[in-house]
């Protein structure tokens, strides 16, 4: 089949003006993992050693309720620096999401970075995916249809702050993990919030 460029085009146009029209697409929030999720520890990759930071089933349970897409984007350069394997990250994020359904709380999709670059291998690319930068954020936003204006990240790190603000979505720094040293470092106009419970109210009261 021959397909003219310029009308597929000009269909895909009309098509993402439809669905914006429409409201089909999607609000997101982005959640960062180490110090907003769980309990902060260098390197985490075993279940064994993994806590809820406590409010935070309860605070994704809202947003799932809240008809938010839950994306959880998360830097694991321990994987470039040969700590663990791509494979550990996978099994804890199974059994975080095992955890969480016990709470009837679900995350729509795990995106994480593996590389550093100085990391191993093939690992050591410059990639766009490592926070500050948007990459994840990008991913999450084609594959799930998310209207990155109207969606939110959340984490404790500034760099958490930079790749939500990069990708053009609200953000709010949460105390927990790093965020009380981190909050010195923002700046006036940065949302801050005690911690994951917290901000997802604060974030349902301000989108109503
Ligand atoms: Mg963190
Ligand atoms: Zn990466």
């Amino acid at each position: 089949m021959l397909l003219c460029m310029n009308c597929s085009l000009n269909q895909q146009v009309k098509f993402h003006e439809t669905i914006v029209a429409e409201g089909l697409m999607k609000r997101a929030v982005f959640l960062d993992r180490d110090g907003t999720i769980n309990i902060e520890k260098e390197y985490l990759y075993q279940a064994a050693e993994f806590e809820f930071i406590p409010g935070a089933p309860e605070a994704i349970k809202l947003l799932n309720q809240g008809g938010f897409t839950v994306v959880v984007v998360t830097n694991q350069s321990g994987v470039a620096r040969g700590y663990y394997t791509e494979e550990d990250v996978h099994n804890l994020h199974r059994h975080i999401a095992v955890e969480l359904a016990r709470s009837g709380a679900h995350v729509d999709e795990w995106l994480y970075c593996p590389h550093h670059p100085s990391g191993r291998g093939s690992y050591a690319l410059p990639c766009n995916c490592r926070k500050p930068l948007p990459g994840m954020l990008h991913e999450a936003a084609a594959r799930h249809n998310i209207n990155l204006e109207e969606s939110t990240m959340i984490g404790d790190k500034l760099a958490d702050i930079e790749a939500g603000r990069a990708a053009g979505c609200n953000t709010i720094l949460v105390c927990t993990g790093y965020g009380t040293e981190e909050k010195q470092h923002a700046g006036p106009e940065t949302v801050v919030c005690d911690d994951l419970l917290s901000a997802v109210k604060y974030l349902m009261k301000s989108s109503n």
